[in-house]
């Protein structure tokens, strides 16, 4: 038990961080770590920038705070502007948050309060992928589908409506096409057992997080969600809370599939680290009808401060300036390149999927048949404490619903370069030989 008054997670001790630098961390033993995925994909710039704590200071030596009642403040009209160019215009109004949690949050409450001030309030209910997160209130919880964080709460939250998303790795439908169109026609048949008219919004993460390993959605399903959304009435809920802001190559990975949302959360990558700053953009229509019904009936003290607003516009000025889109699209292609040749060689890797700078790899104990490991045997935890001690930093869980398995997260700072990249593979390459050496020893799995 240990003497601190934290309680984050049960666990072993944790090292004490020293300093970071770059793609780099130090602990308090002097033991050097890359960064392999962003903190929890939020430090997507690497750190120790001059560059945004620069613009921070500034911001804090004219004003930190001010109330979004009380005064305007130019960095947050600026940040609105821009995050609305990034969307080409598609989503002109900008809510400002300070975590993805609280994005997806509003993003529901919005879409709720459009359809009760537009004479619809018998829509009560959102649709949601199992598994799938989209947070830890109990609003943005009810939507999520991830079991372990559900259950201790399912009495107390109002739970969405949960279907299946297609699952590229282990369908048994003829093609990815067909798998595709029976997905969204048992979809469609949930929806219509459940009453399209009680439906507010769909909601989804256009590429999977933590607790789907990146599940790879297409565009084929996109497109069938969109469309069923406008057939129902309901509205789109992209939650971009990791994805957006460049993570996958595209400002938002909606863009990679040209399905365009009605509401869209973005957090983690928007303040990459250096200050809690998120936000939901919705389309202008939803907006106004909420504000001529009276106004939001929701806001949270810290949303769209200048310091935080401040942040997020120096973040997107270094990723334009640095170009950092390009960078996600051709040290994504090394990294694809680096995992699959990894898979080749350890063939219980049995999924490498992802997109841009987010890739996931899926542990099974029968590549052949796609069986996952013995939830006891703890793999991914295993493999991530391995990883560290190769210093390496990756993302674990195990989806215990829907994909079944263990798998970690490769999604190292949009900022890496070539030289560190391949370091990261290499230790990546160290952790995996040690637990090859495990799991195909006589009597494992
Ligand atoms: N939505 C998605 C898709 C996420 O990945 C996360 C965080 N992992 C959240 C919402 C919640 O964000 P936060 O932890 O900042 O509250």
């Amino acid at each position: 038990m240990t003497t601190s008054p934290l309680f984050y997670q049960a666990g072993p001790a944790l090292p004490e961080v020293s300093h970071a630098d770059g793609v780099y961390l130090w602990d308090e033993h002097g033991n050097e770590y890359l960064d392999g995925c962003s903190g929890a994909i939020a430090c997507n710039l690497g750190h120790g920038r001059t560059d945004i704590r620069d613009a921070m200071v500034a911001q804090l030596d004219r004003v930190a705070f001010t109330y979004r009642t009380q005064f305007e403040n130019a960095p947050a009209v600026a940040l609105a502007e821009a995050l609305v160019e990034l969307t080409d215009g598609a989503l002109e109004k900008v809510f400002f948050v300070s975590s993805g949690s609280e994005a997806v949050e509003s993003a529901l409450k919005l879409a709720r309060q459009y359809f009760v001030a537009t004479g619809q309030p018998q829509r009560r209910r959102f649709v949601s992928l199992r598994p799938s997160y989209h947070g830890s209130t109990l609003g943005a919880l009810g939507v999520t589908g991830y079991q372990p964080l559900e259950a201790p709460f399912a009495d107390i939250t109002s739970a969405s409506l949960k279907v299946p998303g297609p699952d590229f790795y282990r369908h048994t439908d003829a093609d990815d096409a067909s798998h595709v169109e029976r997905v969204l026609a048992e979809t469609r048949a949930a929806i219509e057992a459940a009453d399209p008219g009680a439906i507010i919004a769909f909601v989804l993460e256009p590429v999977g997080g933590a607790s789907t390993g990146a599940r790879m959605l297409d565009r084929r399903y996109l497109e069938g969600i969109r469309a069923l959304c406008d057939e129902f009435g309901c509205l789109l809920i992209l939650d971009e809370v990791l994805t957006g802001i460049g993570r996958t190559g595209t400002w938002f990975a909606y863009q990679h599939y040209g399905v365009t949302p009605d509401l869209l959360t973005t957090a983690k990558g928007l303040g990459a680290g250096y200050y809690p700053v998120g936000a939901v953009l919705a389309r202008e229509h939803i907006v106004n009808a909420v504000m001529e019904s009276g106004g939001f009936q929701h806001g949270h003290t810290y949303a769209g401060n200048p310091l935080a607003c401040a942040t997020g516009l120096a973040v997107l000025e270094a990723i334009r300036r640095e170009r950092l889109l390009a960078n996600v699209a051709e040290r994504g292609r090394r990294l694809e390149a680096g995992l699959k040749a990894l898979q080749a060689r350890f063939p219980w890797m049995g999924d490498v999927r992802g997109l841009g700078l987010l890739w996931g790899v899926e542990l099974v104990a029968d590549p052949r048949t796609r069986t996952p490991f013995p939830a006891a045997e703890n793999q991914f935890a295993r493999m991530t404490a391995l990883a560290k001690e190769e210093g390496l930093l990756i993302y674990p869980r195990r989806t215990l619903d829907g994909l079944a398995g263990d798998h970690f997260l490769v999604t190292p700072p949009l900022t890496i370069d070539a030289q560190d990249l391949e370091i990261l593979l290499a230790r990546l390459e160290r952790a995996l030989t040690r637990l090859d050496a495990e799991v195909t020893a006589p009597g494992a799995t």
